[in-house]
C-alpha cells in the first residue's frame, strides 16, 4: 500500500490516461536555445524514466515578437519540427508524455518589437510595447494556433497555452494592461475574447485526441487584477472552448509578492486553486511550492486539486515520482526553492541547473558511472562540498570516509537552517544524512582529522570550508561584539539594538534572524499572507489586501552596514534579492552603505563616510554582529602539502570569495564523478 494513493492514482483524460497525478511544470532551462537536441531530449527522457505522468516544455514562442527574448526558441520551420521530434520520440520511448508550452510574452518580451493589447510598459522590462490593431491581434492568435498545430506535428502529446503569469493572453484579461475600447477591451466578455479564440481555434487545429492545457491565473497579485468571479467565468469558458486541463498560475512576474521563493510557505496558494474545484468539469492542477510527495498528497487529499504541478523539484531529482512509488521519498533530493541555479541562471542568460543536483540539464555532459577502479577516499569536511563529493564518490562504488570536527554533518547549511524563511535547509541536511547512510559513507564526526589520519587513503579530498574574515575594527574585542556563527548557533543572544557589519548573504540572513522573535511566517501561512498583503481574490481584485503588507513589528532595531557605496543586497540572487530587501525594509531595518568602520565602544559602532572619513555617526547598539565575509580554512590542505601528500581541495577551502553552496556542491560532484 502506497503512502501516496491519490498522487499515484491514474487520471483518465478520455483519449489518454495519465499514469499519476504529477505534472512537471514548464521551466525555461535555456536548453532548447543551445541547439543541442540530444541534450534537450535526454533532459526530458530522464524525467520520463523517473515516472512523471506528463511534462510541459519550456515556453516556445509562436513568433519572434512573442519570444521572451530575441532568439527565444520556437517552432517556426520544418527543421524546428524535426528537432522537436528528437525530444518527443525519446520521451515516448521512455514511456512518458510531453506537452509543449506555447508562450507569447506580450509586453514581457525583452525586445523593441514587443506587442500588447495596450501600450502600457511593464515595470520589469525596458521596452514599451506597441498596441496591436485588429489585424495584429488576428496575426498573434493565428500564430499561437499554428504553434499548437506544429506541436502536434512534432509528436507532442499536447500543448499548454500560457495564459497566466502576466504574459500576452493574461494582459488582455485585466484592465491593468488592457485599456482598449474595441471588441478586445472594456467588458470582461471582450477581455476574455482573445483567450477563448486561442483555445477554440487551437482545439480545432489539433483535433480531439490531443491534450490542451490552459494555464489560468487564479490570483494575479497586481493592482486591478482579476476578481475570482472572473476567474470562474474564464475557467468555464475555457472548458467550453475545448481545454482538457486547467493548470493554475499564481501571480504576475511583476507582482511584488514572492510566489515561489524559499520563504514562501509550502503549498501557499493551493487555497486559491481549491476555490475553482467543482466549478469546472475538467481536471484542475495546483502548483507553487509543492516539493515533496507528502505535500502533494496532502494537497490532493484536501480536495484542492485533481493534479499537482511541480517544476523545480524535477531539476533537483529526475526520479521524484519513481522514488515516491518505491516508498523511498527520503532519498528524493529536495528542491529548497533557492532559485540560485535555475531561475537566477535563466535571468542571466545561462543554462539552468540545480544547486542540489548539478547534473540537471547536464545529463549528457556530467555522467556519473560506476567506478572502474574502486579506491579508498577520505573526505574532510561535511559541509555541502564534502557531502556532495562523499555521496557521489560512494555512490560510484568507492569506499569513502567522511570526517568532520563537528558532531553533526551539514557545515554552513546548519546556519542557513536557523534563519526564518530558510526552513527548507532542514530537508537538505536530512537528505544528506539519508544519502550518507544509503551510499555507505563511513562517518568520523566530532574530531578534527590530521595528516596522520589520512595516511591509509588512496585519495584525499579537503573540504574544510571557511573561517570568518576578521574585519579588524578597533574595539571589536568588546563583550557585545559577536560572530555570526555564535549568534546563529544560539550560543549568544543579541540585545534589542543590533548593528551588523557586512551586508552579504550572511549579513542579510542575520538581519532576518534578528528581526524575528523565533517565529517564522514561512511556517504560518496566515501570518505570511498578512506580512505580504495577500488577500482573497473573491474580495479584492488581484488578491491584494486594501491595507497592503502588514508585517509583525520587528523583534529588534537592526542596522545593516557595508563599506561599498552601492545599494545593499545588490549582489544577492537575481530573482530573490528584491524579496530579501523588501522583507527587511518592512521590518524597518536601516541599510547604510559607504561606511568606514572607525571603532566600537560600549555605546555602539562608530562609522564615517567617504575617503575624507566625514560625517561621523554613532550607530547605537547593544550587540554588534560581524558578518564580514569568509576566508578559506586551509590548515589541513597546507599541512598535507608540507607532508608531500597530494590532495584535492574543494569548496570554501579552495575559494572563499563569493562562495555559496551552489559552487561548493557543483565542485564536489564534478570531482567525485572523475575519481
Ligand atoms: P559575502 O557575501 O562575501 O559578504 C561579505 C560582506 O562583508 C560584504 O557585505 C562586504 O561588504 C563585507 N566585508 C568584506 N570584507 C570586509 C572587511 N574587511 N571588513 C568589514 N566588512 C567586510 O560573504 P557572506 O555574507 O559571509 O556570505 C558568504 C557566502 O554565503 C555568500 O557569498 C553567499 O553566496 C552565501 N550565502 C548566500 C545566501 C543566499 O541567500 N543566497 C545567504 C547566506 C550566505 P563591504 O566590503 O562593502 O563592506
Ligand atoms: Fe530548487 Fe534551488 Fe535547485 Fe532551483 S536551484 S531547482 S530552486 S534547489
Amino acid at each position: 500500500m502506497t503512502a501516496y494513493p491519490r498522487l499515484l492514482a491514474p487520471l483518465d483524460l478520455g483519449h489518454v490516461t495519465l499514469k499519476n497525478r504529477v505534472l512537471m511544470g514548464s521551466m525555461h532551462t535555456g536548453l532548447e536555445e543551445t541547439g543541442d537536441w540530444n541534450r534537450v531530449a535526454e533532459f526530458y527522457a530522464a524525467r520520463a524514466r523517473g515516472g512523471v505522468a506528463l511534462m510541459v516544455t519550456g515556453g516556445m514562442a509562436p513568433n519572434p515578437e512573442g519570444g521572451i527574448r530575441p532568439g527565444a526558441a520556437g517552432l517556426y520551420s520544418t527543421q524546428d519540427i524535426a528537432d522537436h521530434r528528437i525530444v518527443t520520440s525519446r520521451v515516448h520511448d521512455a514511456g512518458g508524455l510531453i506537452a509543449m508550452q506555447v508562450l507569447h510574452a506580450g509586453r514581457y518580451a525583452l525586445g523593441p518589437d514587443c506587442v500588447a493589447p495596450s501600450a502600457v510598459k511593464s515595470p520589469i522590462s525596458p521596452f514599451a510595447p506597441t498596441a496591436l490593431d485588429e489585424a495584429g491581434i488576428e496575426t498573434q492568435i493565428a500564430d499561437i494556433v499554428t504553434a499548437a498545430a506544429r506541436a502536434r506535428e512534432a509528436g507532442y502529446d499536447g500543448v499548454e497555452i500560457m495564459g497566466s503569469e502576466g504574459y500576452f493572453i493574461n494582459q488582455f484579461l485585466v484592465r491593468h494592461t488592457n485599456k482598449r475600447e474595441d471588441r478586445w477591451g472594456g467588458s470582461y466578455e471582450n477581455r476574455m475574447r482573445l483567450a477563448l479564440d486561442v483555445v477554440r481555434r487551437a482545439r480545432a487545429a489539433v483535433g480531439d485526441d490531443f491534450i490542451v492545457i490552459y494555464r489560468l491565473s487564479v490570483i494575479d497579485l497586481v493592482p486591478d487584477g482579476s476578481t475570482f468571479d472572473e476567474v470562474i467565468q474564464l475557467a468555464r469558458a475555457v472548458e467550453a472552448a475545448g481545454a482538457s486541463i486547467i493548470n493554475t498560475g499564481i501571480g504576475w512576474h511583476e507582482a511584488r509578492i514572492p510566489t515561489i521563493a524559499t520563504s514562501v510557505p509550502r503549498a501557499a496558494f493551493v487555497w486559491v486553486t481549491r476555490k475553482l474545484m467543482g466549478k469546472v468539469g475538467i481536471p484542475v492542477i495546483a502548483s507553487n511550492r509543492i516539493n515533496t510527495p507528502q505535500v502533494a498528497e496532502d494537497v490532493l487529499a484536501s480536495g484542492a486539486a485533481d493534479m499537482v504541478g511541480m517544476a523545480r523539484p524535477f531539476l533537483a531529482d529526475a526520479d521524484f515520482v519513481a522514488k515516491a512509488v518505491a516508498g523511498r521519498a527520503d532519498t528524493i533530493a529536495p528542491c529548497i526553492a533557492c532559485n540560485q541555479a535555475c531561475l537566477d541562471h535563466t535571468f542571466s542568460g545561462r543554462i539552468s541547473t540545480c544547486l542540489v543536483n548539478p547534473r540537471a540539464c547536464y545529463e549528457t555532459e556530467l555522467p556519473i558511472e560506476k567506478a572502474t577502479n574502486p579506491r579508498r577516499i577520505a573526505v574532510v569536511g561535511a559541509g555541502p562540498a564534502g557531502l556532495a563529493a562523499a555521496i557521489t564518490a560512494a555512490g560510484r562504488g568507492h569506499a569513502v570516509t567522511l570526517f568532520d570536527r563537528d558532531s553533526r554533518i551539514g557545515g554552513q547549511l546548519n546556519m542557513a537552517r536557523a534563519i526564518p524563511g530558510k526552513e527548507e535547509f532542514h530537508g537538505l541536511v536530512a537528505w544528506y544524512e539519508t544519502m550518507v547512510a544509503e551510499t555507505g559513507v563511513a562517518l568520523r564526526l566530532g574530531r578534527a582529522a590530521g595528516v596522520d589520519d589520512l595516511a591509509d587513503f588512496d585519495e584525499v579530498i579537503v573540504a574544510t570550508g571557511v573561517v570568518p574574515r576578521d574585519p579588524e575594527i578597533p574595539g571589536q574585542d568588546g563583550p557585545h561584539v559577536v560572530g555570526y556563527a555564535d549568534l546563529l548557533s544560539g550560543r549568544v543572544e543579541a540585545g534589542r539594538r543590533v548593528a551588523i557589519v557586512g551586508a552579504g548573504g550572511i549579513g542579510f540572513d542575520v538581519a532576518e534572524y534578528l528581526v524575528h522573535d523565533g517565529r517564522s511566517p514561512t511556517v504560518d501561512l496566515e501570518a505570511w499572507k498578512r506580512e505580504w498583503g495577500v488577500g482573497d481574490p473573491s474580495e479584492t481584485r488581484g488578491g491584494l489586501t486594501p491595507e497592503g503588507p502588514a508585517p509583525e513589528p520587528p523583534a529588534r532595531a537592526v542596522t545593516l552596514l557595508q563599506r561599498k557605496d552601492e545599494r545593499l543586497g545588490k549582489r544577492l540572487g537575481k530573482s530573490t534579492g528584491w524579496i530579501h530587501r523588501a522583507a527587511l525594509r518592512m521590518k524597518g531595518v536601516e541599510m547604510v552603505a559607504g561606511v568606514n568602520y572607525e571603532r566600537i565602544d560600549a555605546r555602539g559602532l562608530h562609522v564615517s563616510f567617504g575617503e575624507e572619513r566625514a560625517n561621523p555617526r554613532l550607530i547605537e547598539a547593544d550587540t554588534i554582529v560581524l558578518c564580514a565575509g569568509q576566508q578559506s580554512e586551509r590548515g589541513l590542505a597546507d599541512a598535507l602539502a608540507a607532508a608531500g601528500r597530494a590532495a584535492h581541495v574543494i569548496g570554501g577551502a579552495d575559494v572563499a570569495a563569493e562562495l555559496d553552496a551552489k559552487r561548493a556542491i557543483d565542485q564536489g560532484v564534478r570531482l567525485a564523478a572523475m575519481l
